[in-house]
This record gives C-alpha cells, sequence and structure tokens, in this order.
C-alpha cells in the first residue's frame, strides 16, 4: 500500500505525525489503518477483524459500538454543541456529572474540575498544589514525588511527573521540583533474597528519607497510579501503600491519585483506590470516564484543597486556570450515559466475574520459556519477557522481543501493547468468558510462534 501514492498509508506517512512513534521506521512498515468497530473488535481497511486486548488506550471499558454513547452526544450536539464553563457560566450537563463524580469518589471528595486529557488533569493537580500552598503560607512546599515508570502524562509538567527516560531524554526533563522514587515492582527491583516485605520496608524507608533530605517543608504531595499501566502494569505488593500513606501522613504530605486507568472498573472495583484502601486528597480520572467516546478528563479535590485554592482565588480575585473545552457538553453527555451503563449493567460485577479466567488463563503462560513475571488483577495484565528466566535477564533492547510478540499477536488477530519488556493486555470491560478465551487462545498462538523465533 506504501507505494501507491494515494492510498491512507502512504498519505500518512507524508502528513502526520504519530504519537509514540519512529517516523522513519514508521515509513517504511506504513501505519495500519483502523477503520471501524463493533463490540469488543476492531477492523482495518481490508476487513480484518482484531480484538481489542488493549481497549485502544486502555479507554474502550463498553467497547467500539455502544450506541446510547452515540445517541447521547448526538442528542447533545443538537440541543448545545458547545459551550463552557468559564467564570459564571455552566451547562447542566456538567453540573450532572459532577455531582454524579462525587457521590462515587472512593473517599469524600468537594468538587470536579473537568479537563479534556489525562494530562490536563495531573498538570491542573500540580498547579493547584502550588496554589493551595501558596494560600496557606507555605511558599516552599511545592515539591512533589512521583515514581520511576509511573505514567501521568506527556505535557512539561505531566512528562516530567512520568519517570519513564524516553519521556525525558532530549525534551530536556524532568523539570525542577519533581523526584522521583522506588518503583514498587517486586519481580525486578526485589535484591537477591530478599523477601516481598523487606522489599517494601526498603523503598518505603527510601521515600522517607528522600522527605527528609529533600525536607519535608519542601514536598507538596506524592503521586501515583494504583497500579501503573504505562510503566508495564505493576502491581504493587500487600503493605506497601499502607506504609507509604504512613509516611504521607506523618509529613503532612498531601496524596494525589492518577485513577486515569484504574478508575471505572478496571480493578474489580469502581476506583483502584478502593482495590488498594488509598485515601486521596486529590483524583485524576479520564479515559473510561466516557469509555473513550470524547475527550474528558477530570480533577476532584477535597475540601481541605478547595478550601486552600478558594482562599486563594478570593485574594487574587480569580482562579486563574481553565481550557476552553472544560466540561464541554457533549464530552460530559457522553460521560453522563457512560457512568449509567455502568450502573445499569454493573460493569464492576462483570469484571468481578470475568476476572479470574482472565487472570488465571494468564498465569497459564508463566510455563513458557521466555515469559517472567505475569502480574496484573481485576481486567489488566502484562506479560514481561525474559531471554533467560533464572537470571530475569531481558533480551537485548535491539531484539526488540515485546514489539515482536505484538506483532504475532496482531498477526493472530489480537492487539496487545509492548511496553518496554513487558506485553499489556486490558481488554474492554464488556469482554465475555467465550471472549477471554478466544484472547487467550490467540495470545498461546502468538507465544507459540515468538517462542520459536527466540529459540
Ligand atoms: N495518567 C495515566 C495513568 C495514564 O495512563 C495516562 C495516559 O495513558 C495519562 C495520565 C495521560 O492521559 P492523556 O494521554 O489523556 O493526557
Amino acid at each position: 500500500m506504501l507505494d501507491t501514492p494515494n492510498s491512507v498509508e502512504a498519505r500518512d506517512t507524508r502528513y502526520h505525525l504519530h504519537s509514540y512513534s519512529n517516523p522513519r521506521r514508521l515509513a517504511e512498515t506504513g501505519p495500519l489503518v483502523i477503520e471501524r468497530g463493533e463490540g469488543i473488535y476492531v477492523f482495518d481497511t481490508a476487513g480484518r477483524r482484531y480484538l481489542e486486548g488493549v481497549s485502544a488506550l486502555w479507554y474502550a471499558s463498553l467497547g467500539f459500538s455502544e450506541a446510547r454513547l452515540v445517541e447521547a452526544a448526538h442528542r447533545q450536539m443538537q440541543k448545545l454543541p458547545c459551550y463552557h464553563s468559564f467564570g459564571h457560566k455552566v451547562t447542566e450537563n456538567a453540573v450532572d456529572l459532577a455531582e454524579m463524580l462525587i457521590a462515587m469518589a472512593p473517599v469524600p471528595m468537594s468538587k470536579v474540575y473537568f479537563c479534556g486529557s489525562g494530562s490536563e488533569g495531573n498538570d491542573t493537580a500540580l498547579k493547584a498544589l502550588r496554589y493551595f500552598n501558596n494560600a496557606l503560607g507555605r511558599p516552599a512546599k511545592k515539591k512533589v514525588i512521583a515514581r520511576i515508570r509511573g505514567y501521568h502524562g506527556t505535557t512539561l509538567a505531566t512528562a516530567s511527573l512520568t519517570g519513564i527516560p524516553r519521556n525525558h531524554t532530549s525534551f530536556d526533563l524532568p523539570m525542577e521540583g519533581i523526584l522521583h522514587t522506588d518503583c514498587p515492582l517486586y519481580y525486578r527491583y526485589g535484591q537477591p533474597g530478599e523477601s516481598e516485605g523487606t522489599f517494601v520496608d526498603r523503598i518505603v524507608g527510601n521515600l522517607e528519607e528522600m522527605i527528609l533530605r529533600e525536607g519535608p517543608e519542601t514536598i507538596a504531595a506524592f503521586w501515583a497510579e494504583p497500579i501503573l499501566g504505562s510503566g508495564g502494569v505493576i502491581v504493587p505488593p500487600a503493605g506497601y501503600y499502607e506504609k507509604v500513606q504512613a509516611v504521607l501522613r506523618k509529613y503532612d504530605i498531601l496524596f494525589v491519585v492518577d485513577e486515569v486507568i484504574c478508575g471505572f472498573g478496571r480493578l474489580g472495583q469502581m476506583f483502584g483506590s478502593q482495590a488498594f484502601d488509598l485515601n486521596p486528597d486529590m483524583i485524576v480520572i479520564a479515559k473510561a470516564l466516557s469509555s473513550g467516546y470524547q475527550p474528558i478528563a477530570a480533577l476532584l479535590v477535597n475540601e481541605k484543597v478547595f478550601a486552600g485554592l478558594s482562599a486563594e482565588a478570593e485574594k487574587i480575585g480569580v482562579f486563574g486556570h481553565g481550557f476552553t473545552y472544560s466540561a464541554h457538553p457533549v464530552p460530559t453527555a457522553v460521560a453522563i450515559e457512560t457512568l449509567k451503563i455502568y450502573e445499569e449493567r454493573d460493569i464492576v460485577g462483570h469484571v468481578r466475574n470475568v476476572a479470574p479466567r482472565f487472570q488465571e488463563g494468564l498465569r497459564r503462560f508463566a510455563d513458557n520459556p521466555f515469559v517472567g513475571d505475569v502480574r496484573g488483577m481485576g481486567l489488566i495484565a502484562g506479560l514481561e519477557l525474559v531471554k533467560d528466566k533464572s537470571t530475569r535477564e531481558n533480551f537485548p533492547p535491539e531484539a526488540r522481543a515485546a514489539l515482536e510478540l505484538e506483532m504475532m499477536c496482531l498477526d493472530e488477530g489480537l492487539v496487545v501493547r509492548a511496553i518496554g519488556d513487558t506485553v499489556a493486555i486490558s481488554p474492554p470491560l464488556i469482554i465475555t468468558e467465550a471472549q477471554i478465551d478466544e484472547l487467550l487462545g490467540c495470545l498461546q498462538r502468538g507465544l507459540a510462534r515468538f517462542t520459536t523465533a527466540m529459540r
């Protein structure tokens, strides 16, 4: 197709810069053009069907053909296609959705701030922290601690929060005042002979040391995804968050929980905060908030944070922050409908019912000589590939092992996502047990080919 000048593939190469791509390599291989969706499947322009095993970008919880979401957008487009919530203006949708989110929040929250992406949500939270500490007369308390392999977005500030080298290198990041502490992945960072409990004590000890080194009076917040998604699907060990939260309380450090992937049922609870007993001061949500059908995200703040924000706005005269598309009536209409569907269909209950088949099925691949670790919870999982199981040595980067497996799975009709040495899987939440078996079958065939190729 690439050699047909007017093909989508050739024009894509000519005009379009993709996110997370290597443009020169892409110009040689050409893109995969996806044309339509049906349930948990998507179809390319040649009519080939793929089970979307990552819900596109972890977001299409209701699959790709939920008519009610399309109708909700259509109805709103006819009534009022665009408006905003700057100053004293608002649409009823924004109010309804804010009320719903406050009612369902995992811990008591006070206000919802709408934005268009997870990056905007995390960026707003970072700005809110500065505002809050200025209100409290603590101008030095502005640094934040995130984690190595955490992912919080790609704006200057949120790429800085993200703890992944490719998001920093040559972008001259991270920005000053954004620090990274240990990644809670025992399989990779546990030391020889170290128990999981000792690992937790060591990395939480390192967090406390960092706080003391920097000065607790300079640390505003700790940032965490309940399960780290784009860093390689990392499930922190038991006891980790309990100990982290004790440290945060000890030094008066706020907790910002990034629920962009974990929120809305992915882990078998409505929020990841419930799965891990987290007590956040701010929560960022996005993605499955609208099942990905419309770009919408939000920052939830508790009363303590809101009191600081409103006091500072009163002093200055205005809360000088706003995105053109904040609280846009179409995405909010779609999000309201999405939340109604989650409740009516008990999507969280469904995830709990089918998750064991998914997790147990995947754990059977631990027998494969190149699968070092299988981890996950609910309907999210990661398979970490290793060259040598006994030493846990990864494949050399030039082997691009996970990417090879991703392409082999694609050939078998399954979309998975290579992240470093890990292959991530997080199918739409509406997946049935029979479709889980289908997913596992495709993955098994992909892995069999991978095993033959790597031997
Ligand atoms: N936070 C998490 C946990 C994410 O996974 C992502 C995106 O994948 C983001 C934030 C950034 O969201 P966006 O890409 O919508 O800016």
